[in-house]
């Protein structure tokens, strides 16, 4: 490739340009008139506006951003996260104008996209899921039957669900017809979709997911694990790369289940398979998302493997460069995400202006950010504003290096979630490694009023 459109904003834009830079490859940034003195578009080689604040009219603007890329004669678009990375029409619209979507294939995404189908077909490839229904379930009758058969409590979830939303627990009988009911309204504002299938509930469980690269020759591997359990209203915050709970013997198997589902899915370029993993040590899939993820880092920090790098080599049609083999997981890693929001005000977003800025630094100490001193936060867009990354030869080491990382970090002019993150890296639980998806919700109050 010799110019790829980044069609995102914020840090993975710059993460992305910054891989692209280093590849020798030019760079076109998009950006909407709110972002006019970003980060991204500084740092690539050209840059186009493609509409007004709001997403829906630039980042989500698919005419505008297919215009861009075919003007300014790019032969790659690599879409980040959110935005418009799991879009089918718009991979299908790129490709009739011969440009190659850095990701999976539309229809990879269409099928994965569909959580209720998704789960389809990882049960045809003998991977475990959670005990649920086969596909989508149309009537509060049928849900009691399958909730019945499954046990309670169930959960009700959006096909097309993401970000947490459009999901309700529902304990007994009783508690079904208004879980169903608001699962369905939720789902339908939020995606246009109202469709919703169960799952059984499982309690408390660590929620643990499979890196995947696999090339367009058939060949698959997997980069371990991530543990992301640390989760504020299903949105993870704190992730490490590996898991202390997961043996070798268990990463062996997940990897190999993961692998094979890739496989048997026709999968192609980056893609991570989540799972929740139970008290027993039984995991079951979730969902599979068919992009980079947030927190990539943590498992290039363990691997030495640059996952935006080999995305782009993938695309291109190169074959991977390694074999499982040759993947080596050494250190521990461990990524926090500094959000604009005021954790006193029940985390609401706090847009503003930093008025200082001073990042940490030092021995493998790692920020993926695109602020600046002076740079606006918009409200427009997600609060995540950087994302502070380290490593250590152990896990104690790791956390030891993240407080002192948080120690150095000012962001100041605006209102984050730094100390929260710093106190829970003195949890005693956590230090031990001992926490669950539930986590957050215990040691709240504990962790806010300081
Ligand atoms: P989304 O796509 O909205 O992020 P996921 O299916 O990935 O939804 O689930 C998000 C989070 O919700 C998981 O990380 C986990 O904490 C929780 N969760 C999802 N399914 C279950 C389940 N069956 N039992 C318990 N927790 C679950």
């Amino acid at each position: 490739m010799k110019r790829v459109l980044v069609a995102n904003r914020g840090e993975i834009a710059v993460r992305i340009i910054r891989a692209c830079r280093e590849m020798g490859i030019e760079t076109v940034a998009i950006y909407s008139t709110e972002d006019r003195d970003a980060m991204h578009v500084k740092m690539a080689t050209l840059a186009v506006c493609v509409g007004a604040a709001p997403s829906s009219e630039s980042y989500l603007n698919i005419q505008n951003i297919v215009s861009a890329a075919v003007e300014t004669k790019c032969d790659g678009v690599h879409p980040g996260f959110g935005f418009l990375s799991e879009n089918a029409h718009f991979v299908e619209t790129l490709e009739q104008c011969g440009i190659k979507f850095i990701g999976p294939s539309a229809s990879s995404i269409r099928t994965m996209g569909d959580k209720a189908r998704a789960r389809e077909v990882m049960m045809k490839c003998g991977m475990p899921v959670v005990p649920g229904s086969d596909g989508e379930v149309d009537s509060i009758r049928e849900a009691k039957r399958i909730a019945k058969d499954i046990g309670y409590p169930v959960l009700i979830k959006a096909s097309a669900g993401g970000g947490g939303r459009g999901m309700r627990i529902a304990h007994s009988p009783e508690e079904i017809e208004n879980a169903f009911n608001t699962a369905k309204q939720e789902a339908m504002s939020c995606f246009g979709n109202d469709g919703v299938y169960i799952e059984k509930y499982i309690v408390n469980p660590k929620h643990i997911e499979l890196q995947i690269l696999a090339d367009e020759h058939g060949n698959v591997v997997h980069l371990g694990e991530r543990e992301c359990s640390i989760q504020r209203r299903n949105q993870k915050i704190i992730e490490e790369a590996p898991a202390k709970v997961i043996t070798s013997a268990l990463r062996k198997k997940m990897g190999e289940d993961s692998v094979a589902a890739a496989k048997a899915a026709g999968y192609t370029n980056a893609g991570t398979i989540e799972f929740v993993l139970d008290k027993e040590g039984n995991y079951y899939f979730i969902e599979m998302n068919t992009r980079i993820q947030v927190e990539h880092p943590v498992t290039e920090m363990i691997t030495g493997i640059n996952i935006v790098r080999e995305q782009i080599r993938i695309a291109s049609g190169q074959p991977l460069s390694f074999a499982q083999k040759d993947i080596k997981i050494s250190g521990h890693a461990i990524e926090c995400r500094i959000n604009a929001e005021d954790i006193h005000k029940d985390f609401m977003p706090a847009p503003g202006t930093v008025s200082f800025l001073h990042f940490p630094g030092g021995y493998n100490t790692r920020v993926d950010s695109a602020l600046y001193s002076g740079c606006k936060i918009s409200p427009h867009y997600d609060s995540m504003i950087a994302k502070i990354i380290v490593k250590g030869d152990t896990r104690m080491e790791a956390i030891k290096r993240m407080r002192r990382a948080l120690e150095e970090l000012l962001v100041d002019g605006v209102k984050t979630n730094q100390d929260f993150l710093y106190l829970i890296l003195y949890n005693f639980d956590f230090v031990k490694g001992k926490y669950d998806t539930g986590f957050v919700e215990k040691y709240k109050d504990k962790l806010i009023n300081i």
